[in-house]
């Protein structure tokens, strides 16, 4: 009997080693690890080099209160970091991962128009289709029903609006426009709800988990920071899933050079070693709110050995190139698997930017009808792909409660051998399930 309150189903399967794209269970079974864990870890599994800079900080100092000390590890991370942070005059509050930081950013915000003497600011809008983190604020601002339902009668302070998903683009001219379109929509509820009562709008640049990889169009950025900005409202970019290389720049907002007034990051940041999440705030937004006092804390913020290991991830990505490496093999690993699933049954879109590529399996090709939830498809063509050694992030319920999404997100390290391998196994477990082509 384990006492493990468990996130898995059925017979557990005891995981012992991590060495570069490969993770091998008790049974001595090997695992191409294709989702890079929950799409997070970038540089592989048992890097030496980010253990060691783990060890040596926690020997020297494991642990001091942020409340009392700041450290050197963490002053140097934070420095280190303005380097790539596409924020103004950034200033780094570390937390211990996705949705503390986007906690963080939501009080940030807040805490910025009280300060400003805007104390009606307090509404967040997100957008249908997005995923922000399982805490009672990011649950609520995550456009997910299936993760929101038992907990309803919490939520329902966010406004919601819609997510470009150019697959199925609501915009009556698609193609044409899209982005101007999705920015009207949010200037549309910016009119529409009381006057001043908005503190900011919170969106994933590239979508994650809840939409697989929709990459907007490129008019998208631009016109809702504007919209934005016009309305006094702050604009929070959600790079938990797409920063530190991720989609093959440093962070996705980069990919349309817009700067975001917070940013908050996680996953990739420490690439799977700690538990570490990062709440970016730009000079301006952190001068108004430190002036007065932010009123916010945990106990495990400013982790000195989580700056630690933040630094070394964020030095190896530098020294070897490894955001060009995304670009690059991403590209060529998503065109691989659009090739090599072309004229499946089932593979509706493949789409994604760098190493961050998503698969939407459909009922049919031609209408985009997808399955019925109860078919399974997606938890299917998952368990298929570990009996051939392959694990994938996977993503259910984005139309309506239907909805199948499979997410690649391997580290960026993986050799061209490890490339073919995924594109292989992934297209016979989906042949598993589907059939093979008509
Ligand atoms: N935001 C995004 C975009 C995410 O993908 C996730 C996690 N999948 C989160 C927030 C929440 O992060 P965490 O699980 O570390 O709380």
């Amino acid at each position: 009997m384990s006492g493990v309150f468990r996130r898995t189903n059925g017979a557990p399967v005891v995981a012992v080693r991590g060495e570069g794209a490969w993770v091998t269970d008790a049974a001595g079974n090997r695992y191409l690890d294709a989702a890079g864990g929950a799409i997070a870890v970038s540089l592989g599994h048992g890097d030496r080099r980010i253990a060691d800079a783990m060890a040596a900080q926690a020997a020297q100092l494991a642990y001091a209160h942020a409340a009392a000390f700041t450290t050197e590890p963490v002053e140097a991370y934070a420095a280190e970091l303005s380097h790539v942070l596409p924020v103004d005059d950034p200033y780094v509050f570390p937390v211990s991962g996705g949705a503390e930081a986007v906690e963080t950013a939501f009080k940030l915000a807040r805490a910025y128009h009280v300060a400003n003497g805007d104390g009606d600011r307090h509404v967040i809008v997100a957008r249908h289709g997005s995923y922000h983190g399982n805490t009672r604020g990011a649950l609520d601002a995550s456009g997910r029903p299936g993760l929101r339902g038992p907990y309803e009668p919490w939520l329902g302070r966010t406004v919601h609006i819609p997510s470009p998903y150019e697959y199925r683009c609501p915009h009556p001219g698609h193609p044409t426009g899209c982005g101007e379109w999705h920015a009207a929509r949010l200037a549309e509820i910016l009119e529409t709800l009381q006057p001043n009562t908005v503190a900011a709008f919170i969106a994933e640049p590239i979508a994650g988990a809840t939409l697989g990889g929709a990459v907007p169009p490129d008019d998208y950025w631009p016109a809702i920071i504007a919209v934005c900005r016009d309305h006094g409202v702050l604009v929070i970019a959600d790079e938990v899933m797409t920063g530190f290389g991720r989609t093959g720049r440093w962070f996705a907002v980069d990919h349309w050079n817009v700067r975001p007034d917070i940013l908050v990051a996680a996953k990739g940041a420490s690439s799977g070693y700690w538990p570490l999440g990062l709440c970016v705030a730009s000079g301006l937004v952190h001068g108004t709110v430190a002036a007065q006092g932010f009123v916010h804390g945990y106990t495990w913020s400013h982790h000195p050995v989580g700056a630690a290991v933040g630094r070394e991830v964020l030095r190896r990505l530098q020294d070897d190139q490894l955001v060009e490496r995304a670009a690059a093999v991403g590209e060529r690993l998503r065109r691989t698997i659009a090739t090599e699933l072309a004229g499946l049954p089932c593979v509706g879109d493949v789409r994604g930017r760098g190493m961050l590529i998503g698969i939407e399996l459909v009922a049919d090709e031609a209408t985009k009808t997808p399955f019925p939830r109860s078919a399974q498809i997606t938890e299917r063509v998952v368990v298929a792909a570990r009996q051939r050694g392959l694990l994938l992030y996977s993503s259910t319920g984005h139309l309506d409660g239907d909805g199948d999404l499979i997410l690649i997100g391997p580290p960026f390290t993986i050799d061209d051998s490890e490339e073919t391998m995924i594109t292989k196994r992934l297209a016979a477990a989906i042949e598993d399930v589907c059939g093979g082509r008509p």
